[in-house]
C-alpha cells in the first residue's frame, strides 16, 4: 500500500475509534420540514431553513425564472465576466435591511469570512475571536497572518482584559463573534462587545448566520456578515458595511476576486426570500416560539434562538440518541468534536416556521422518554 493510502486509512481508523468519523447519508429534503431516508418519511429538526423558505413556491419560482432567463451559472468572477444586476439588487436590499451603506455578496458565508478578515487585518495586527465562533471565522483570522487570540465565550470582561493587555502592541485590531452561536443557540452581548471594542479602536465583525430573520433585535456592528443559505433558503454569503469597506473588499477580498460569482438563480431566490422575510414578520417569530415551547417541555434553559442544544457528552452516546430519534421518525443531527469541544457532543435541534406545535410536542415527548427527562 502506498503512503497516501495508508495515511488515509490510519486517519480513518482513528476517527472510527473515537466515534468521530462522518458519513454522508442519502436524504431527500421536502417541503414543510419533511425528509426522506431509505424510503422512510421523517420530520427534520436538522436544517437551518428557519423560515421554511427553501421550498416556498415564490422563492422556487424566482430561482426557476432566473435560471430560464440568465442560465445556470455565472460564467466567471464578477470582476471578469461582468456583474449581474440581480446581485446588485440583492446587495442594495441586504444593506437596507441591515441599515448599512452597502453590501457585498460572496459565493458562501464560509467564503465571506475567509475573505473579509484577511482584507482588513494582517501581520502586526491583533484579532480576538470568541472561542466558540464558527470554523470559518477562525479560518479567516488565521489566514490573515495577524496575531489571533481566543476570547472566553461571551465573556466581555475577558475581551476587555485581552484588549488592555495586547492592543497597544498592535497596529489594528478586530473582534470576531456571532450574534447567535451556531451550536449552542445562545446570543452574544453585542452592545457590550461594541462598547469595549470601540474604547480600544477595535473593529467588530459579527457573524449573523443564525440571527437574520429570527433574532433581529439589538445593536448592529460596523461589519455584519451572514449567509443566504439559512433563513433565506438559498445559497451564498454577504457582508454589510460602509461603502468604503465594501469598495475595498471588491478589490482585496481574495475569496471574492478569485472565484466565480454567485449563480443569478441563487441571488434571485435570496432576494425573493428577503422580501417575504420583511413582509411576513410572524413567520420570523415562529421558530423562537417553537424552540421555547420545546425547552419548556423538557425543562431546558429557555431558548434564545431557533437552535437548541441537548447536551449528551460523549460522541458515541450522541450518535445513539440521534439514531433512536430517527427510528421514531425525527431527523436530529448529533454534533461531535471538533465542531464542538471534546466531551460536549450533543443533539442540535433546529426549529423552523415550517414546523407546527404538534411536531414539536411529539419530538419533546420522544426525547423525554429516551433520556429520562420529564
Ligand atoms: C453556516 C455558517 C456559516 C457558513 O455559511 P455558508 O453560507 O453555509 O457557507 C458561517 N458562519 C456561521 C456561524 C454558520 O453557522
Amino acid at each position: 500500500m502506498d503512503s497516501l493510502e495508508s495515511f488515509a486509512q490510519a486517519k480513518l481508523a482513528g476517527l472510527e475509534a473515537g466515534a468521530l468519523r462522518r458519513r454522508l447519508v442519502p436524504t431527500l429534503r421536502g417541503a414543510e420540514s419533511s425528509a426522506e431516508r431509505g424510503g422512510r418519511a421523517l420530520v427534520s429538526f436538522s436544517c437551518n431553513d428557519y423560515l421554511g423558505l427553501s421550498h416556498d413556491p415564490r422563492v422556487v419560482a424566482a430561482a426557476q425564472g432566473a435560471v430560464a432567463a440568465f442560465g445556470a451559472g455565472a460564467g466567471g468572477s464578477r470582476l471578469v465576466a461582468g456583474n449581474h444586476p440581480v446581485l446588485t439588487r440583492l446587495e442594495e436590499r441586504l444593506a437596507r435591511h441591515k441599515g448599512t451603506e452597502a453590501a457585498l455578496v460572496f459565493g458562501s458565508g464560509y467564503l465571506a469570512n475567509l475573505g473579509i478578515t484577511p482584507a482588513l487585518a494582517g501581520p502586526g495586527d491583533l484579532i480576538l475571536v470568541d472561542e466558540l465562533a464558527h470554523a470559518c471565522m477562525w479560518g479567516g483570522a488565521r489566514l490573515s497572518g495577524a496575531r489571533v487570540v481566543s476570547v472566553r465565550h461571551n465573556d466581555v470582561s475577558d475581551l476587555a482584559r485581552l484588549l488592555a493587555e495586547h492592543r497597544g502592541a498592535h497596529r489594528r485590531a478586530m473582534v470576531l463573534t456571532e450574534r447567535v452561536f451556531s451550536m449552542d443557540g445562545d446570543r452574544a452581548p453585542i452592545g457590550d462587545i461594541l462598547g469595549v471594542a470601540e474604547a480600544h479602536d477595535a473593529w467588530v465583525l459579527v457573524d449573523d448566520a443564525h440571527g437574520l430573520g429570527v433574532v433581529e433585535a439589538g445593536p448592529r456592528a460596523p461589519l455584519e456578515m451572514g449567509t443566504l443559505s439559512k433563513s433565506l433558503g438559498s445559497y451564498g454569503g454577504y457582508l454589510c458595511a460602509s461603502q468604503a469597506v465594501i469598495d475595498l473588499l471588491v478589490s482585496r477580498a481574495r475569496s471574492f476576486v478569485y472565484t466565480t460569482g454567485l449563480p443569478p438563480a441563487s441571488a434571485a431566490a435570496a432576494l425573493e426570500a428577503l422580501t417575504i422575510l420583511e413582509a411576513e414578520p410572524e413567520r420570523g417569530a415562529k421558530p423562537l416560539l417553537l424552540a421555547r415551547r420545546f425547552t419548556a417541555r423538557l425543562g431546558l434553559p429557555e431558548a434564545e434562538s431557533a437552535v437548541v442544544p441537548v447536551l449528551v457528552g460523549e460522541a458515541e452516546a450522541a450518535l445513539a440518541l440521534s439514531a433512536a430519534l430517527e427510528a421514531a421518525g425525527f431527523l436530529v443531527v448529533a454534533i461531535r468534536p471538533p465542531t464542538v469541544p471534546p466531551g460536549t457532543a450533543r443533539l442540535r435541534v433546529a426549529f423552523s416556521a415550517a414546523h407546527d406545535a404538534a411536531q414539536v410536542d411529539a419530538l419533546a415527548g420522544v426525547l423525554a422518554a429516551l433520556t429520562g427527562r420529564s
